[in-house]
């Protein structure tokens, strides 16, 4: 830094420091005597500042360059500022080499329709934009036919989901065969949105689960079909049941939040079904049910439930779901509603419980296709067996309350499951199809809160993962590629996560596997489960034991510090075997289909002591491995999602925030080693095929590699512009386009 500096006060150029309130301002350095510093501001005034805590400013020519890989100097405020002046002029998206930043504008932007594809496709602009993304991976895959992944990440509330969302309308655009599929495609974020999202306080509209939604198309690069994944049952299986829950209460505080809903489809059905449909299900308003009504927050400004639901009604025919079997579903999310209806009354002095006979429980009952009084038993017992023999045991208010929220938990995150399956079904890729896709990838970001419980714990455990995706893809894999073809390379070092994911995922002794083994304890709490972690895990540098219940990770993107309250009971599926069998007794076809599933999931035969039970962690671990075996032999395309502010409010741009984000996703690593790198490779052969012909010189020897040779020393391209690597030619950024122009200039 310090030569830096030298050079800087020699030249007059301005440097970034920091004000007190921590903001970034240039000055220019008046004097400098190694240690301290004097920088003369724009206002004339000289102030005094650490050299060590000076930033080169890249030249005012630079101001705004829509790519960060153009910097002179990177560097955080650097950074900060370039991205804050396209901002304030509504250039939402910049590059970070090879990915794309989108900062939320939280306002209509002026980028999007039909124009703005048309100009991206016949590549009248390249201004960064997600439809450049999608285009760049749209044409690969039909030259390349290699598939592709989008993958969108960011912290909640960034734009990932609307982002994703303008990703398929351009390849929708590209690739319409004007026979529907497309549309059917689209239409499925409607009812995905409608089921699996909820109003937060920090977004109206959060997706509570992950996505990855794969296109598929033809030869003819014409959509063919889609196939959706989700990272779910964690999401959903947590949030029903309760009106949604901020961290703080999920930490053991109940608290009612104000700003909180849960899943939009119970208010789009309370405010939209229609009057046949509301009586069939014996439907109320939203305010009359529990499950609802525990927040003060029942609408949306700006939305219309009813609307919604129309709308929903809508795509659910468009998917092809019949009538009647969007009235089983409908019948289902009543049904859940009704259960967070029943109570309990006192039965003996022992503070057991029993479901009280009521509206509630007849209607829950009905619409679930069984008994009342079985269902009042299922509610208010638990078996214990001891060997063949049962024994009913009464439980307290709280088990009981449990019991039936679990069922209702159940219930939901089977009906979502079994959605999923309708849709993928109706867009089932048909025989034409090659197998070329894309898969766009809408994942929730890496979260830090002041209390982070096992929610986090998932989420940022499936953030490493995908980070590692990343590291691998941008750098590592690059790397290598020099090196095997013997390019001089000085290493750039960079973060590897791998010692964290070893931390989660190692057998027997790592977070998940403890976890689950101390789930099956039935005297197990959660300050013994996190005694146990402390007593195995503390030699693992990304772990450290802190006081009481709560243990930290070092993750790539910041340590956190984890409360394992509510640790063991969120990882067990609190479902009892009696509400499996309750279900699976009913005469109605879904509760049926679920309770079947269930029981079908091992191998095994179903019976009271071995209900087939994944812990919730397990189940989450299995999605995610899924999810990134897919990934595995796509290339990858990343746009990192940034929220500029926590408030949702347009035009405003807080540093701190955006630092602390750009920090979470490593985009000045990215930068930087690309900067470092080549990013043009291309073989001898195709090189000297290319611009063999500009030779002014004709006694060159015919091999490829002297060709190539030839025609860079022609042409004046210095020797750090390039590497001759055993196969290909390196070059770096923009020494292609100087070829390219000369090429034209001679055609
Ligand atoms: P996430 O999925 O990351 O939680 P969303 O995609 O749901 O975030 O975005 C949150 C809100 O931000 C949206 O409801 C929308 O109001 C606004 N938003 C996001 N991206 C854009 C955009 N490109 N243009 C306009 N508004 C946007
Ligand atoms: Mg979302």
């Amino acid at each position: 830094m310090s030569t830096d500096v030298w050079r800087f006060w020699f030249q007059k150029l301005s440097v970034w420091y920091q004000l007190p309130n921590g903001q970034w301002d240039t000055g220019t350095i008046k004097s400098t005597s190694g240690e301290e510093s004097y920088i003369s501001l724009v206002n004339g005034n000289v102030i005094k500042v650490s050299t060590e805590d000076l930033f080169p400013a890249n030249p005012q020519i630079l101001e705004g360059v829509d790519d960060l890989l153009q910097f002179s100097f990177l560097n955080e405020p650097s950074v900060l500022h370039n991205l804050k002046y396209r901002y304030t002029r509504d250039m939402i998206y910049s590059k970070a080499g090879p990915v794309l930043i989108a900062i939320n504008p939280f306002k209509h932007a002026q980028l999007y329709g039909n124009d703005f594809v048309t100009a991206y496709r016949q590549k009248t602009t390249d201004s960064p934009h997600v439809y450049a993304v999608a285009d760049t991976a749209y044409n690969e895959m039909m030259s390349d036919g290699v598939n592709q992944s989008i993958i969108i990440s960011g912290e909640s509330g960034s734009g990932k989901t609307e982002t994703a969302k303008f990703t398929m309308q351009y390849l929708a655009a590209l690739g319409g065969a004007g026979g529907g599929i497309e549309h059917e495609v689209l239409k499925t974020n409607c009812i995905l949105e409608a089921f699996g999202n909820a109003k937060t306080s920090r977004n109206d509209n959060s997706s509570r689960f992950g996505k990855v939604i794969e296109i598929h198309f033809s030869y003819l690069g014409k959509i063919s079909g889609a196939k959706i994944q989700t990272l779910t049952d964690l999401v959903c299986m947590l949030n029903v049941g309760s009106p949604m829950k901020s961290p703080d209460s999920l930490a053991g505080k109940v608290q009612l939040s104000t700003s909180e809903r849960s899943f939009h489809i119970f208010y789009q059905l309370c405010a939209g079904a229609p009057p046949s449909l509301k009586e069939k299900l014996d439907l109320r308003t939203a305010k009359e049910y529990y499950y609802l009504n525990q927040s003060d927050c029942l609408v949306i400004n700006g939305v219309d439930d009813a609307n919604k639901f129309n709308k929903l009604m809508e795509a659910l025919d468009i998917i092809q779901i019949s009538r009647e079997q969007q009235e089983h579903a409908f019948a289902m999310l009543a049904a859940i509603l009704w259960l967070g209806n029943i109570s309990f009354q006192a039965i003996d002095n022992e503070n057991h419980v029993e479901a009280l006979a009521g509206e509630a429980v007849s209607n829950a009952a009905k619409l679930l296709g069984c008994g009342v009084h079985e269902l009042i038993v299922a509610l208010s017992t638990h078996k214990i067996w001891a060997g063949k023999d049962g024994v009913a045991k009464k439980l307290t208010l709280q088990q009981a309350i449990d019991t039936r929220d679990a069922l209702a938990k159940f219930i939901y995150a089977s009906l979502f499951d079994w959605l999923l399956e309708q849709i993928n079904k109706s867009l089932e890729v048909g025989k034409w199809c090659t197998g070329r896709s894309i898969s766009i990838l809408d994942i929730f970001g890496f979260e830090s809160f002041k209390k982070n419980s096992f929610e986090q714990f998932c989420i940022n455990y499936a953030n490493e993962r995908l980070q590692q995706h990343f590291n691998r893809h941008l750098l590592k894999l690059e790397q290598e590629e020099y090196e095997v073809d013997g390019v001089d390379w000085t290493k750039v070092e960079f973060e590897d996560n791998q010692e964290c994911l070893d931390l989660f995922e190692k057998r027997p002794l790592g977070l998940l596997s403890l976890l689950d083994e101390e789930s099956n304890f039935p005297k197990a709490t959660d300050l013994t489960f996190a005694n146990k972690l402390k007593q195995h895990l503390n030699a693992n540098p990304c772990f450290k034991g802190d006081r009481g219940r709560a243990f930290g990770v070092r993750h790539y993107a910041g340590e956190v510090l984890y409360d394992t309250n509510g640790f063991l009971e969120k990882n067990r599926d609190p479902l009892h075997f009696e509400l499996v069998q309750l279900l699976s007794s009913s005469h109605c076809q879904l509760p049926q289909l679920f309770a079947s599933k269930m029981l079908n999931q091992s191998s095994k035969p179903a019976s009271p002591l071995n209900v087939p039970k994944q812990s919730v962690g397990t189940k989450f671990k299995g999605q995610l491995f899924k999810l990134m075996h897919q990934l595995e032999n796509t290339s990858p395309h990343f746009i990192r999602c940034i929220k500029p502010n926590a408030r949702q409010l347009p035009c405003k741009y807080e540093d701190d925030l955006v630092l602390q984000q750009l920090r979470c996703c490593g985009v000045l690593e990215v930068v930087r080693i690309s900067r470092c790198g080549y990013p043009s490779r291309i073989t001898h052969q195709e090189f000297a095929e290319r611009y063999g012909f500009l030779l002014s010189e004709t006694n060159v020897a015919q091999d490829p590699l002297s060709i190539a040779v030839a025609v860079l020393q022609q042409f004046n391209i210095l020797p750090e512009m390039y590497q001759v690597g055993y196969t290909k030619l390196y070059l770096r950024t923009g020494q292609i386009g100087a070829l390219e122009d000369k090429r034209k200039q001679v055609l």
